[in-house]
């Protein structure tokens, strides 16, 4: 086959496009970055493949990238010697969006898109629009391509509209070459101070040579010679195995944009060398703004892994747990042998040790930003906090270090500042400002902060002006499991059935002891009627102006959680919920009246009733016959009502 065949670009791909160059058009720029990152990263895969295969390379110093400009064609040729694409690779790397999730992707993509053409954040650098880049800058791109071990070529041309072609090409060796037709406003991309420019501010840490083809004109008149030459215009150096002391925040914010292409430095970045049983450097970056997919658990992320210099893999999940999936940056390793493989990875000693030490990097990195520089580190909390917390239930072995970097809000925090932008708490300035009285660390957990600001089960803690943090977070039900106290001080949930609010004297126990004694009758009743729905009835010492709440038994799920499990198909089993009322409440205390004059019964069943359901709607349960509910609260608006009619004179 020697004609050239037309393909359609997939859908998602003619979408891509067209956001990318409506919307980066001011950022044209950008493309060389992503065009010479690819190149570099087929040249990372050519002498990884070769480690296993390495009659694919012969020599190192073959490895590199050229820029060859030319000013009378118009065009501008970015060719690298790695591992080339076959037809059918030129096909599906260039015409389909490889992204699972594409139309989430897409979606995303938009939104960046929007935002980025109204000048706001930049977020599109995290979506690796990569290729389709070259159309900002140009109205026609070829690519050239043969891949490593293959013997024919196959050009692609194609001009951004809906197809591309595919047809036989020539070239004597493997590797990619694209030939980008400028359009003509970006003529300017061919003079050599500009792409020297680009290159310095995009691409200076690229691991590989870029050289630059360069035409010199010597002599004068008839004897005048022009001759041409490559000359290299990066740094090409392994950043990392710098000396921190001789490297510039600079240098280290234009590394990290090299490599994650964000737009805006890192929040943070720590830079070290182990030199225990395994040696190797890392360099590791907190990006500013989380990616699109913080939340998807499934979502690759990591480190890239180099070994001895030599660039091996991307996205390393191996040398990063879950929870540390927003970090960026590199791992270069001594002692890994060269052919490790991802297998080897998941299953080695060498890597969980690693893994150990870059985790204990992270962390104190963490602590060093909260102390240091406190408002950063809550705008870190506030994008990746949440998945922090995982950590405390997947690797409870940190949880020493990571409790020192928990962000609460709380009654006291939400009570000091407006309503939309509250402060946040730790747990170390918990326990300083707490009462010496105080026993314990007081939290609550619930759906939102509106929820659990306005729960009756905070009242008695409140008017001992004991502080209580707000769990608001679906994660926090199971962070909380793994953090059974700090330093010493247990925590407690407000919604326990056991509060541990004073410690028992003897007088109060039995002071409690006569109270329950005297309202025996009436917890039985309550008892008796609500028996298939709570687990036990009993006087409260955590309400002062509410009449009765739903508490915990130990290790029971709060409703909201367990409606939530339910919503995922998960089968459990409802927890049954002790009721508490409160002994000095003129209502409880009227009910008792009534209950022991033996009171129209239907009357006392059905306020009880109401009493039950009236609990379950201030913790944001919904009711179990809410016809029932309303038809009872109807009942007693009308006896109300017609009370005020028959007082008015
Ligand atoms: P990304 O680089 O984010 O995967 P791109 O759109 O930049 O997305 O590139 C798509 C794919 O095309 C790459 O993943 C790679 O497989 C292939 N590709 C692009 N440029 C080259 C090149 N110079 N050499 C070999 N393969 C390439």
């Amino acid at each position: 086959m020697t004609e050239p065949q037309t393909y359609e670009f997939q859908a998602e791909v003619h979408q891509v496009l067209g956001l990318v160059i409506n919307s980066l058009y001011s950022n044209s720029e950008i493309f060389i970055r992503e065009l010479v990152s690819n190149a570099s990263d087929a040249l990372d895969k050519l002498r990884f493949q070769a480690i296993t295969e390495p009659e694919l390379l012969r020599d190192d110093e073959s490895l590199k990238i050229q820029l060859i400009p030319d000013m009378d064609a118009g065009t501008l040729t970015i060719i690298d010697t790695g591992i080339g694409m076959t037809r059918e690779e030129l096909v599906t790397n260039l015409g389909t969006v490889a992204h699972s999730g594409s139309k989430a992707f897409i979606e995303r993509l938009k939104e960046a898109a929007e935002a980025a053409r109204n000048d706001e954040v930049q977020l599109i650098g995290q979506f690796g629009v990569g290729f389709y880049s070259a159309f900002l800058v140009a109205d026609q791109v070829e690519v050239i391509s043969r891949a490593a071990g293959a013997d024919e070529a196959w050009r692609w041309t194609s001009s951004a509209e809906r197809t591309f072609t595919v047809e036989p090409a020539e070239r004597d060796a493997r590797g990619t070459e694209i030939i980008l037709h400028l359009k003509e406003e970006q003529r300017e991309l061919l003079h050599g101070w500009k792409l020297r420019s680009l290159i310095k501010r995009y691409s200076d840490y690229v691991n590989h040579p870029i050289e630059m083809e360069v035409t010199e004109t010597v002599g004068e008149g008839d004897d005048q010679e022009t001759t041409t030459k490559f000359e290299v215009i990066n740094q090409s150096a392994a950043l990392w195995r710098r000396s921190p002391s001789d490297i510039t925040e600079e240098q280290y914010q234009e590394f990290y944009q090299h490599l994650t292409h964000d737009w805006e430095p890192s929040l943070t970045h720590t830079h070290f060398k182990i030199e225990g049983t395994q040696q190797f450097t890392g360099l590791l970056f907190i990006p500013k703004r989380p990616p699109f997919d913080l939340f998807d658990r499934d979502q690759r992320g990591g480190v890239q892994l180099y070994v001895k210099r030599v660039f091996i893999m991307d996205e390393c999940e191996e040398l990063l747990p879950k929870w540390l999936r927003f970090v960026r940056g590199i791992i270069d390793s001594d002692d890994l042998s060269l052919n490790v493989s991802r297998e080897l990875l998941q299953d080695s000693r060498i890597t969980r040790t690693i893994r150990k030490q870059v985790i204990k990097k992270v962390l104190s990195m963490l602590e060093d930003l909260a102390d240091e520089q406190p408002d950063d580190y809550l705008a870190f909390w506030e994008r990746y906090g949440v998945v922090l917390k995982e950590g405390l239930h997947f690797d409870p072995k940190y949880k020493d270090q990571l409790a020192r970097l928990l962000r609460f809000r709380s009654t006291r925090t939400t009570a000091a500042t407006d309503e939309d932008s509250p402060e946040w708490t730790s747990l170390s300035a918990y326990v300083e400002s707490k009462p010496m009285k105080q026993k314990a660390i007081y939290y609550i957990q619930g759906p939102s902060l509106k929820m659990v600001e306005s729960s009756p089960h905070l009242e008695t803690l409140r008017s001992r002006g004991y502080e209580v943090l707000y769990l608001t977070d679906t994660i926090d039900q199971w962070v909380l499991d793994g953090l059974k106290e700090f330093e010493d001080t247990p925590l407690v949930s407000a919604l326990d059935a056991d509060l541990k609010l004073d410690e028992d004297d003897e007088e109060k126990a039995s002071a409690r002891e006569e109270q329950a004694t005297a309202f025996k009758g009436l917890t039985e009743r309550i008892n008796a009627i609500l028996d298939d729905r709570v687990k036990e009835v009993r006087l409260s010492e955590r309400l002062t102006d509410s009449p009765a709440c739903l508490v915990l038994p130990e290790g029971g799920l709060p409703s909201y959680i367990e409606r939530l499990l339910r919503a995922n198909q998960q089968d459990i089993p409802a927890t049954k919920r002790i009721l508490e009322i409160n002994p000095t409440h003129p209502l409880i205390e009227n009910l008792k009246s009534l209950s022991e004059a033996g009171e129209a019964t239907e009357d006392v069943s059905s306020w009880i009733e109401l009493l039950y359901d009236q609990a379950l709607l201030t913790e944001g349960s919904p009711i179990d016959d809410p016809a029932r509910f309303a038809s009872r609260m109807t009942r007693l608006m009308q006896t109300a009502v017609a009370s005020k009619v028959d007082a008015q004179p």
